[in-house]
């Protein structure tokens, strides 16, 4: 659907974003004539209120669930603008700013899961959508506030049980540990998701689908999600007594540490009230520092690696097990469960994770400037997927997605310096040339850019055939960091 179309409650053009403007060139007269100066400032303000879960109900109330504007694709910009701030108040502050692999390893897990968004296309909320249509119980008013405020609680209230789900369950762990899979905390870690991250949670949600509308649920569901990128911070100490309430960055520190007192505690997404009443609530200690990541860290910046390798570690563990009840319970029971334990597993046999070694692994600034580009390269290909797969076979939205995210687990290679990388950087250089030669473009598509890219892509291909064949060397200085 396009973001200008009519849709909302009052009629108002659904400017959802600061995408609107940025496709100016794209919108018929009429649309044009709407984005004014006025309404840039208004549609930059209203999108970094949508961040906060503060907006107006009346403005994101819809009959039909066709009608909901993508909200959260929408909001990349947002997350770009909040990330550059956070750096900058960092930088102020004198502590240390983002580290560009891990950086990019993390903008690269929210590229994949948006790419598997597009391929999906909502599939995993048809259940939701078939309940409220058979088995509803009640049918709230669609324009009535009180259905608007009931779906922002109960969407909030399955989030909770969904994301201890995610810490408690062994499988769904498989799926979530990426999340947490980074050793830093800042808002690039808010985009760290899993691939199939909509497709653990969408059973938990179901029961809201006997009461409230889907198209209510499905725009809630996207600003409970919006409103979790900010609190990945170290740059905002505490809110004062807003931390009664809601979520803030200093309870989720707590959730992302690997402390023994860190551990599965604080689930809750937009309301912290949840915790407090279910027993999970757990105070930042200011005597022991925190250490992001996993438990057992995995020491790499690939991310299709860091998406895949737990469930091959789920399945080894199922296969070890000895009786049926035991193999089921390595996958349905929690990571730390082990035989003759109990569901969660025993506290003497949790891990006592000290500060460690941080991964990192320095290259020379030319490489991180070749990688920084093509990255810049894979969003703009994101943006255009995006912007298209509607009218596209799902074979080639399929095609385009795996470039996508064959990009990401390229540069992530080349980041890790893995021996092999310069040879897949190669073929990818020239898939890319192959396919602007060979394949047909739509009419819009700009000519003199895609010869650019042809060119740019072609000398990088160049340059790695010659790094492959040792005609140059890539030299590195591989380098753990102690924190
Ligand atoms: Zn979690
Ligand atoms: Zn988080």
């Amino acid at each position: 659907m396009n973001t200008t179309e009519e849709c909302n409650l009052n009629g108002n053009l659904c400017e959802s974003s600061i995408l609107t403007i940025l496709n100016f060139k794209n919108l018929d007269n009429e649309e044009k004539a709407n984005v004014s100066v006025e309404n840039f400032s208004w549609i930059t303000l209203r999108g970094i209120g949508q961040m906060f879960y503060i907006i107006n109900p009346e403005d994101t109330t819809f009959k039909e669930y066709n009608q909901v504007p993508h909200f959260f694709r929408d909001a990349w910009p947002y997350f770009l603008l909040f990330m550059f701030l956070e750096n900058i108040i960092l930088w102020i502050n004198r502590k240390p700013v983002y580290r560009l692999n891990d950086g990019i390893t993390s903008l690269s897990h929210g590229l994949i899961q948006e790419t598997g968004r597009l391929i999906f296309r909502g599939a995993e909320s048809y259940a939701y959508m078939y309940i409220y249509e058979n088995f509803r119980l009640v049918d709230l008013p669609w324009n009535y506030p009180l259905t608007w405020y009931l779906a922002a609680i109960g969407v909030d209230f399955c989030y909770y049980w969904l994301h201890r789900a995610c810490h408690e369950v062994h499988i769904l762990w498989a799926q979530h540990q990426v999340h947490h899979s980074s050793e830093e905390f800042n808002m690039a870690v808010g985009l760290r998701q899993s691939l199939l991250q909509g497709w653990c949670g969408f059973i938990f949600y179901l029961p809201l689908a006997v009461a409230v509308p889907p198209a209510h649920f499905i725009t809630h569901q996207q600003f409970n999600l919006l409103y979790q990128f900010w609190i990945h911070t170290k740059a905002v100490k505490t809110l004062g007594p807003l931390e009664f309430i809601f979520n803030t960055p200093n309870h989720h520190r707590v959730h992302h540490g690997s402390n023994l007192y860190c551990l599965d505690k604080n689930y809750g997404g937009v309301l912290i009230v949840w915790d407090r009443i279910f027993g999970t609530f757990a105070k930042e200690q200011k005597d022991e520092e925190i250490i992001y990541g996993l438990v057992f860290n995995q020491p790499s910046f690939n991310p299709f690696y860091l998406q895949t390798f737990y469930t091959v570690y789920v399945v080894e563990k199922c296969k070890s097990m000895k009786t049926w009840k035991d193999k089921l319970a390595a996958i349905f029971y929690g990571p730390s469960w082990q035989p003759g334990r109990p569901r969660l597993g025993a506290e003497k046999d949790k891990i006592k994770v000290m500060p460690r070694k941080i991964y990192d692994i320095k290259l020379p600034f030319w490489c991180n400037f070749y990688l920084f580009v093509h990255f810049c390269f894979v969003i703009y290909l994101f943006q255009e997927l995006a912007t298209r797969y509607m009218g596209m076979n799902p074979i080639s939205v399929m095609g385009f997605a795996c470039y996508i995210i064959g990009s990401l687990t390229t540069i992530g290679m080349l980041f890790d310096n893995k021996p092999y990388a310069c040879i897949f950087e190669l073929l990818r250089c020239m898939l890319l040339v192959f396919a602007t030669q060979r394949m047909e473009f739509p009419e819009d598509v700009n000519k003199t850019s895609m010869s650019l890219f042809t060119i740019f892509f072609f000398l990088s291909g160049l340059f790695w055939f010659l790094q492959s064949i040792r005609v140059l060397q890539l030299t590195t200085n591989r380098k753990v960091q102690f924190k």
